[in-house]
């Protein structure tokens, strides 16, 4: 595929990005606080073809945001399911998404240059409205970005040294972060060993609980030996208190969990 066929391939979409989404009910919280979020997100775990989820878990995937809002929206069916998306049951969210992670594995250099053209557009978009910008690269996803070379840079965060980027991670072996780049381990059904060694590195976990009040028991009670924040009132992670839980309610498709991937 040349080049040119690339583009008209993947055209330019929400207010002209053609990878980025500028923001959802959750990041838009972050406004009260002076940022504007700009998201990616390809396809979870598998649902490609190719994994971009290392340590994803089967509670984590069936609860996946990935079917949250707009994308677990579709018309004649209801809500999907991470059941349905994964027999092929889609709707025109779910095949772009699809669309971008094949991209990314078959043609790595332009997805990353197309990546910071879509960053350096939201910068100037956040700026003009009076916001600072920041990314979340693994919207739906658990890629080792730091890894992966953009342009001449070798990776997207010193592309953009003065631009913060942030993600939720289960993947506990992940080095050489850049200082504008904020990881919180993310607790799931099976990871408990990795979660309390993130805390022991003085690192943030997330945790999703069962529903609000269970949220409040843990705010008063702490959880895994460690002081509990809410992770509900913005999704701006980088700015939560060091070495705490990070305290979430269950959502969507999570509110059914059975795996243990929800704590009750
Ligand atoms: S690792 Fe994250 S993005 Fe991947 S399937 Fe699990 S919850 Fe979804």
């Amino acid at each position: 595929m040349t080049t040119r066929e690339l583009k008209a391939a993947f055209p330019k979409g929400s207010r002209g990005f053609r990878l980025l989404t500028p923001g959802n009910p959750k990041t838009e919280k972050g406004r009260g606080a002076g940022y504007w979020t700009f998201i990616l997100h390809l396809a979870p775990a598998s649902l490609s073809g190719f994994n971009v989820c290392a340590m994803a878990t089967e509670g984590c995937k069936a609860a996946c945001l990935n079917t949250a809002g707009r994308g677990g929206i579709m018309a004649g069916h209801g809500i999907l399911t991470a059941a349905d998306v994964a027999s092929g049951i889609v709707n025109t969210i779910q095949k772009a998404r699809i669309r971008k992670t094949k991209a990314f594995f078959a043609h790595r250099a332009e997805f990353m240059v197309w990546l910071a053209n879509d960053i350096a557009r939201a910068i100037r978009m956040a700026r003009k409205a009076g916001f600072k910008p920041a990314f979340r690269l693994n919207g739906t996803s658990d890629i080792r970005w730091e890894t992966i070379p953009c342009g001449s840079f070798p990776n997207v965060f010193k592309a953009f040294p003065d631009v913060q980027f942030y993600d939720y991670t289960k993947i506990a072996n992940r080095r050489g972060i850049p200082a504008n780049y904020a990881l919180t381990f993310s607790l799931a059904d099976g990871n408990e060993t990795h979660a309390r060694a993130a805390l022991a590195n003085g690192l943030n976990v997330a945790a999703v609980f069962s529903d609000k009040a269970r949220v409040s028991r843990a705010i008063s009670e702490g959880f895994l030996g460690h002081p509990v924040a809410n992770g509900d009132d913005t999704d701006l992670r980088f700015l939560d208190p060091a070495n705490h839980v990070i305290a979430l309610y269950a959502k969507g498709n999570a509110k059914r969990d059975t795996s243990g991937f929800v704590v009750r």
